[in-house]
């Protein structure tokens, strides 16, 4: 047997409801997976827990499910942001995807000085954030916020953000000397049930004064990944499973 197909959709999931679904998605149950009208499916909105479901029409372009019954609760998860300065498109879909699968609640592209990427399609992260989410089993999505300076984000972060503290990933400490695991930076934090936003630097890295500045705010935690420089993309994915590890659900 075919194995189930997991959805995210928009609509309230309750008891009986009826959902229509977007011409995407009857084109992908369709045309890509096969599916006919009276097969079950898992469906999921970020609200209100999973549902299975029972495609009751699927032609072309349209299709509609009614939902059946619910078989997991709605859960929390660890509050943890990924700020990553945008990169090339193909890498960038990867970023989203792989970050919602290590579990980032949400995805804020920042705008550094060498940041070589001048517009984000927060659409595109939407959707590979979806797609990732589909896959992994997960409940709810990442919130995709929409590309900050990251001079205007700090200058907001501490009054807008309500404590959120940033582990902000870089070899030194402001007074030079090598900064620590992300391990040793958050043991200090392992029991306070904070917020926290991961940030890693373009390919070309922060710039003097971005890291001074950075060092200098009192919500600002630093912590090295190891001898070698990493990929953007890379350091992110190992920043978001050490956090995992030490404050996270791991
Ligand atoms: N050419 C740049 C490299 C940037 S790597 C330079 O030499 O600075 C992209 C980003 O990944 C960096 O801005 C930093 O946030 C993160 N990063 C990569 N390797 C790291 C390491 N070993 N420790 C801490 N952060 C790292």
């Amino acid at each position: 047997m075919a194995s189930t197909i997991r959805l995210f959709v928009e609509a309230a999931l309750c008891d009986g409801a009826l959902i229509n679904l977007p011409q995407t998605q009857a084109h992908y149950l369709g045309a890509v997976m096969r599916r006919k009208a009276g097969d079950e499916l898992v469906l999921f909105n970020g609200r209100d827990g999973q549902w299975h479901g029972r495609l009751a029409r699927l032609d072309k372009k349209t299709a509609s499910v009614t939902v059946l019954t619910q078989t997991r609760e709605q859960q929390s998860a660890p509050d943890l942001w990924l700020l990553f300065a945008p990169i090339k498109r193909a890498p960038l879909d990867q970023m989203a995807q792989k970050a919602t699968e290590l579990g980032v609640s949400g995805l804020m592209p920042v705008m550094t000085e060498r940041t070589i990427v001048s517009r984000v399609k927060t659409d595109r992260l939407k959707a590979n954030a979806i797609e990732a989410a589909e896959q992994t089993e997960r409940l709810d999505l990442p919130e995709i916020f929409e590309a900050q300076k990251l001079p205007d984000l700090l200058a907001q972060w501490s009054a807008d953000k309500g404590g959120r503290r940033i582990l902000f990933c870089d070899e030194e400490l402001a007074d030079g000397k090598e900064a620590p695991t992300i391990e040793q930076a958050l043991m200090p934090f392992k029991d306070k049930a904070l917020p926290w936003a991961v940030l890693v630097g373009p390919e070309g890295g922060f710039t003097d004064k971005e890291r001074v500045h950075l060092k200098s705010l009192p919500f600002v935690t630093t912590a090295k990944l190891g001898p070698r420089i990493l990929r953007a993309d890379t350091a992110a994915y190992a920043a978001l499973t050490l956090w995992q590890s030490v404050l996270g659900d791991w």
